[in-house]
């Protein structure tokens, strides 16, 4: 070969290696690795509106399992989020928010199936000793309307079912406080102490998140939380998690009653802080 050639090899290859470094190195600076917490209420044969149904469920559970994802508990988030750990590539957590009936019969044991944590936030006076043989599940209408008449066994979940999933090292309840009601500022205290004490109480465990229902919390909130003793408080604002953003208004991503083509598609945004942001302030 030429000499002339060789040296114009010699410089491209060399000019394509130092774009690729140079490339990577903006890459990195420029994403902030977050960790996704996602949403859910109810598991039910079919999806509608906050139910996802049973079967993109389990696609979307086989899709975190597949691709190696890490799911965590509440300690994992607060390790990461306080950093004194630091999150392995693909962490996501999993959340089911107040303790409906349908997720110990239909989420839980796909969780189970493919080994993922969740964390289940739970109305602590929802939550109640009976035990039912329910053939089919209400949705979501339904279960407010038998909590409201105080038909909870057929509603929620009972200590029983929580202790079982608590038993299995894949499920970690909490609180979404006592009464899933909007309280006054003064009774907020009051709700999530109670809530608290019979977690802890009833399942021999540490309390130390809260989910605030509907997302409704402000200041005077987050002091409260944190003089009962809370560390991580979630909201339903939609966005992701850094350890800049810390751990007392932890963002969440709704997950419908989507495939695993939207589920990836949100999974691969919000792992990510910046495309997050990005994709938040163009979409939202
Ligand atoms: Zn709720």
């Amino acid at each position: 070969m030429q000499k002339p050639l060789i040296i114009v090899y010699y410089y491209t290859i060399l000019g394509g290696v130092y774009c690729f470094q140079f490339a990577s190195i903006c890459y990195n600076s420029l994403t902030v690795k977050a960790i996704p917490v996602l949403m859910y209420h109810h598991v039910n044969t079919a999806g509608s509106f906050i139910t996802v149904g049973l079967r993109n469920f389990e696609r979307q559970m086989a899709f975190l399992k597949d691709r190696g994802y890490r799911t965590i508990n509440t300690e994992d988030l607060a390790d990461i989020l306080n950093g004194n750990a630091t999150a392995a590539s693909n962490t996501v957590m999993i959340t089911f928010d107040d303790g409906w009936a349908d997720n110990w019969h239909y989420a839980y044991p796909v969780l189970r199936k493919y080994a993922l944590k969740a964390v289940f936030f739970v109305v602590t006076s929802w939550i109640h000793d009976g035990t039912a043989e329910i053939g089919t599940f209400p949705y979501h209408k339904e279960c407010k309307a038998l909590v409201a008449e105080g038909r909870l066994i057929e509603a929620a979940m009972s200590w029983e079912q929580l202790r079982e999933m608590e038993d299995s090292g894949l499920i970690d309840i909490q609180s979404h406080t006592h009464t899933h009601k909007k309280l006054d500022e003064d009774g907020i205290y009051q709700d999530i102490t109670t809530s608290k004490g019979l977690i802890e109480g009833r399942l021999s465990k540490k309390c130390e998140a809260v989910c605030w229902p509907w997302g409704i919390y402000n200041d005077k909130y987050i002091s409260d939380a944190l003089r009962a003793g809370y560390k991580l408080l979630f909201t339903t604002e939609l966005g992701t998690n850094t350890q800049k953003t810390g751990p007392l208004e932890i963002k969440r991503i709704a997950i419908g009653d989507i495939g695993v083509v939207k589920f990836r598609k949100k999974l691969f945004i919000h792992s990510d802080d910046g495309l997050s942001k990005l994709y938040l302030r163009i979409f939202k």
